[in-house]
């Protein structure tokens, strides 16, 4: 679909032209959309959630991970296969779309929804019940998955999570517990292969991550095998809302804290706690005065389940030190049941208080996003069609940030 009701480009160099045009010495096929719609739609518009299907969807690596905003950018030539907006879940992926995909084809009849912990040390280490680092150490020794792209935090940045490839049960007891900013593990998937020592090839890996990430590798998964390929079992966590980094620190300082010295945060029935390194606790808030720091592409999200993933996992409905399950499909219950020597199941608490989130967080979605939501539409969503629901609105697509045109004078 031609992108042709687009908003002027700016010229802060005076360079003259459409940086779109710029390598145009072939005839552009109709149907061309670039990376610079997508950013300008997404990105600049500030609606992004980090999820990286765009990275991962891009089939010639022109785009990649600015380290210092982590958000995708470009870096090198875009040749407008328009794959980074057929992915992205806030612009052309109809997410809620794929959702029902996975229900159509692989998910059981009813998924099954328990209340867990870990048998062993994962469950002093884990976020809640551990259930997460002691099913995937399990599986992983059993030789069920080669490895796990979960979070780790930072070397160098205090409660900041980045992607991390656990191979082993030490590795994923290191990285147990939950990071609240988005990891883009999924956009870093080959670099993290290509720095291990499996075999790109053949290596099984489960992922782990928010639902948003969960619904890109899904939908890669079922429209095109290649870049998702290793991705084996697939794992939420449960989310009403992730943070940029910054400014979740920022919104801590705001209470007198030093987030260098906070060892962990926990968000549970809407409170945001953090602990010191002795375990004390030294805040507990109403997670909603947050609010600023979270990502307001959010607010367009209505899978708070993770409903594209094989197992989801969260606290909500449950006691604390245990972890709510929902495992969805074959593949999930598969998993499951070879880990079922590493944990503790009963039946979940409360389902009432997951139901009743997941209700609020679909009423959210719907009010809050211009486009109409539809789990049967098409799951692609034209250019034209996202821009005359989103022009005119308070999410309508932002012209370049000018610091960036030079990377569409060079590469699109
Ligand atoms: C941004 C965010 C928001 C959440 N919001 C809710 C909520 O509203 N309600 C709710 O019930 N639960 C929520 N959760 C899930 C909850 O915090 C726990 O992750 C979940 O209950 C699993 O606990 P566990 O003890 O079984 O996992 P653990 O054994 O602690 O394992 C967790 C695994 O997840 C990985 N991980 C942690 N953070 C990330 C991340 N950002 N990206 C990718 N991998 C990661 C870790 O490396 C680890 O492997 C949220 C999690 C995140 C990251
Ligand atoms: S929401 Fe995801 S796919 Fe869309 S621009 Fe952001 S990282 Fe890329
Ligand atoms: S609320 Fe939705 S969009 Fe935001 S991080 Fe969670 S899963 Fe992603």
């Amino acid at each position: 679909m031609a992108a042709d009701n687009r908003p002027s480009v700016p010229d802060p160099k005076g360079v003259g032209g459409d940086p779109r045009e710029l390598n145009d010495d072939v005839a552009e096929p109709p149907g061309k959309i670039w990376f610079r719609d997508l950013d300008e739609a997404v990105i600049e518009a500030d609606r992004c959630v980090q999820c990286a299907s765009c990275v991962a969807a891009c089939p010639s690596d022109s785009i990649g991970i600015d380290e210092e905003e982590r958000r995708p950018t470009l870096v090198r030539m875009c040749t407008g296969c328009s794959r980074c907006w057929d992915f992205c879940p806030r612009s052309g992926l109809r997410y809620e779309r794929v959702l029902g995909l996975l229900e159509d084809e692989r998910a059981l009849e009813t998924p099954e929804t328990y209340a867990a912990s870990a048998t062993g040390e994962a469950a002093a280490v884990g976020q809640d019940g551990g259930v997460v680092t002691a099913l995937l150490a399990e599986l992983i020794e059993r030789d069920e998955l080669d490895g796990a792209v979960v979070a780790r935090e930072s070397k160098d940045e205090p409660l900041r999570g980045v992607p991390f490839l656990a191979t082993s049960r030490e590795e994923l007891l290191a990285a147990a517990g939950s990071s609240y900013n988005q990891t883009m593990g999924l956009g870093e998937l080959d670099d993290l292969l290509a720095a291990s020592e499996l075999d790109p090839e053949t290596a099984e890996l489960a992922l782990v991550g928010t639902p948003c990430m969960i619904q890109g590798a899904t939908a890669l998964d079922r429209y095109d095998h290649a870049p998702a390929d290793p991705i084996s079992l697939t794992v939420a966590l449960l989310c009403t809302r992730s943070f940029e980094y910054d400014r979740l620190r920022s919104s801590l300082e705001g209470y007198d804290l030093d987030p260098n010295e906070i060892e962990r945060l926990d968000i549970s029935e809407g409170v945001l706690s953090a602990f010191d390194a002795d375990g004390e606790s030294v805040l507990e808030a109403d997670v909603d005065a947050f609010d600023a720091a979270g990502l307001r592409g959010c607010d367009e999200c209505a899978d708070f389940v993770g409903a594209a993933a094989d197992l989801s996992v969260g606290n909500v409905g449950t006691d604390p030190g245990t972890t709510t399950a929902i495992v969805r499909t074959e593949n999930g219950r598969r998993a499951w049941k070879r880990a079922s020597d590493a944990l503790e199941t009963t039946a979940i608490d409360r389902p009432e208080t997951l139901e009743r989130l997941a209700d609020w967080n679909r009423r959210r979605a719907k009010a809050l996003m211009p486009r109409e939501f539809d789990p049967d539409g098409d799951v692609g969503i034209p250019y034209e069609r996202h821009r005359e629901a989103y022009d005119g609105t308070d999410r309508e697509p932002e012209p370049l940030n000018p610091a960036r045109v030079h990377q569409y004078e060079e590469w699109c």
